[in-house]
């Protein structure tokens, strides 16, 4: 039986990675610093700990893994990412993860690690244009993240990429754009805008109006969480390294999205513009190196993946206003 490691296995996109592994049939253990908030996890180890400790790093390795998956991050959408309080925190915490796990992994003897960077990297110079932002792999330098978040993934790339030529780990690193779908957070400030806007409308009584930051223009790329794991899965069976996109090439703007959860509410809303922070102008991934590379593509559409995100964050508003009134 193959087994795994999986940092961050209380996350999004960890808890669902647990699942798809134990589908595959290995043992997976999991690590991080709360459960799954919406689910049990299905791993058959659990450590509840904190990846930025050395020591509790090392002492998860007592047994041996055949892959190591770390999504383990300080992150959050970007009310939590691009307004500048969390700087510090977000790159201190990350890189100690990082380093940590890498360290412990080579000195376990860890023959493959994946690692979870992001569309954050690129340039922001590359994506002034809301129609033609250029996410292609080799854009990324000259580097000129629009955050620090994005230099902390830049910079524990390159990091990856060392341990690679320098301790023969094999490593393979992604850059995730905008992942969404079913038990992703929600409310309480780290969520992203695929799961915020749902909220909003779920929330809104009909002919209300729902908050939109900036003027709704900016566009962006969201891939479902099915296809994200089938891609991180894909590339880990192969032998390529990356680092590669994972994310969809189906750009829209922040106005559509908005509107697409208009229709599929059924509610008559409409959008009100407020300030607050939006990122770059426009955003969207290239899809040409993981096609190469892995003949894959994104399987779910956005109007389908909108749809069960939809239908699963309205269930849970649902749930915790009956139980408010209780
Ligand atoms: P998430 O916040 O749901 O998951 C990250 C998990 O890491 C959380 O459960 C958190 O508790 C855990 N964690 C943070 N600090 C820890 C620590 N010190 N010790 C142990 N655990 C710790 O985020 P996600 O959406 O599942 O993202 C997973 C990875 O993918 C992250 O590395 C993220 O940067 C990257 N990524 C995600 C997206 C996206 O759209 N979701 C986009 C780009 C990159």
């Amino acid at each position: 039986m193959k087994t795994a490691l999986v940092a961050g296995a209380g996350g999004f996109i960890g808890s669902h990675l647990v699942k798809y592994l134990k589908k595959e049939g290995y043992y997976v253990s999991g690590v991080d610093l709360k459960e799954p908030e919406f689910s049990e996890t299905l791993a058959d180890d659990f450590v509840l700990g904190d990846l930025r400790d050395p020591l509790m790093v090392e002492s998860l390795f007592d047994k041996p893994f055949d892959e190591v998956y770390q999504l383990a991050a300080d992150m959050g959408g970007a009310g939590y990412l691009f307004t500048g309080d969390n700087d510090a925190d977000v790159m201190h915490n990350s890189v100690l993860i990082n380093l940590n796990m890498l360290k412990s992994s080579v000195k376990a003897g860890v023959n493959k690690i994946f690692y979870s960077s992001s569309a954050c990297v690129y340039p922001e110079f590359n994506q002034m244009d809301s129609e033609n932002p250029n996410c292609v792999e080799s854009s990324v330098y000259p580097a000129q993240p629009d955050s620090e978040y994005g230099w902390e993934k830049l910079f524990s790339e390159r990091l990856y990429f060392s341990f690679m030529r320098n301790y023969n780990i094999d490593v393979k690193v992604a850059r995730f754009h905008n992942v969404f779908g079913p038990e992703g957070t929600f409310d309480g400030g780290k969520e992203k805008v695929p799961a915020a806007m749902a909220r909003k409308v779920a929330e809104a009584d009909d002919f209300g109006r729902i908050e939109v930051w900036g003027d709704g223009n900016q566009t962006r790329s969201f891939l479902y969480i099915d296809d994200c794991i089938e891609a991180v899965y894909k590339l880990v069976q192969s032998d390529f390294n990356g680092p590669v996109n994972i994310g969809s090439d189906q750009l829209i703007s922040i106005n559509d999205l908005a509107k697409s959860y208009f229709d599929i509410s059924g509610k008559k809303l409409k959008i009100k513009h407020i300030e607050g922070p939006q990122g770059v102008r426009g955003r969207n991934s290239d899809n040409n190196l993981i096609f190469e590379k892995l003949k894959w593509q994104p399987q779910v559409s956005l109007e389908r993946g909108l749809t069960k995100t939809y239908e699963w964050i309205n269930e849970q508003v649902r749930g915790s206003s009956s139980e408010k009134k209780r």
